[in-house]
């Protein structure tokens, strides 16, 4: 599970993006942060992979306090998605996919397979494989997203706003594969949404914050 304790992150500036914040995110559960925008979200978030450093508090990893790993070790167990996927322009999809394993020193022939397995498991086809991000349309660059942070099989995923930019079609046709890859691989979940709809659909938990990065109500989508 992942807890944050008292945690407050204020920015150089002066802003306080999260203002002592509790919240369990449970073992292979989805759990939600919902909220307008600027009230935080992606702040704990990123907090919790150590991108960001909270200023007081802590973020624990079962029993372990992150602040006392190291934060490459840490993003080992952690997949990351964000909007727009973030894949490398210049390495074809199957490259995007096998990047974390061939960085974890698995061999090229390995990590390709893998890399193609997965690819067929977030539902897209092994013909697309050798093509470069800019050639798939931004529903299918969403699922290569997916299915490089799923690559190094870590425990944990971070989901930031993943599917807020494709059309509302496509967006429904992502959240039914996620939740059916989830029912499949069970792994703890922070996922961050701006889209009240959205967090019903897919949470097993919801946070709402609001502005100022306070916990609003944390409860089950009924
Ligand atoms: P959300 O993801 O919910 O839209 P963020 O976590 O990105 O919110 O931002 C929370 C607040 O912190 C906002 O007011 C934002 O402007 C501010 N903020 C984010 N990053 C920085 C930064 N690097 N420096 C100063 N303020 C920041
Ligand atoms: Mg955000």
């Amino acid at each position: 599970m992942i807890r944050f304790e008292s945690v407050t992150k204020r920015y150089p500036d002066g802003t306080v993006a999260v203002d002592n914040f509790d919240l369990v995110a449970p073992s292979g559960q989805i759990t939600i942060l919902v909220g307008p925008s600027g009230c935080g979200k992606t702040t704990c978030l990123r907090m919790i992979n150590r991108m960001i450093d909270p200023t007081s508090g802590r973020i624990w990893l079962d029993d372990r306090d992150t602040a006392k790993v190291r934060p490459a070790k840490l993003r080992r167990g952690i997949g990351y998605v964000i909007q727009h996927a973030g894949l490398f322009p210049h390495r074809t999809i199957v490259d995007n996919v096998a990047t974390v394993p061939l960085l974890l020193g698995t061999d090229r022939r390995t990590a390709r397979a893998r890399a193609l397995e997965l690819l067929e498991r977030v539902g897209l086809s092994p013909e697309l494989a050798d093509r470069y991000p800019a050639q798939l349309s931004g529903g299918q660059q969403q699922r290569v997203g997916v299915a490089r942070a799923l690559a190094a099989d870590p425990p944990v995923m971070l989901m930031d706003e993943p599917f807020s930019a494709v059309d509302p079609v496509v967006r429904a046709q992502l959240q039914e594969e996620f939740l059916r890859l989830q029912g499949e691989l069970g792994k703890t979940i922070v996922f961050v949404t701006h889209d009240i709809d959205e967090a019903i659909k897919l949470g097993d938990q919801v946070a709402e914050m609001r502005v100022g990065g306070k916990l609003a109500q944390l409860a089950t989508p009924a």
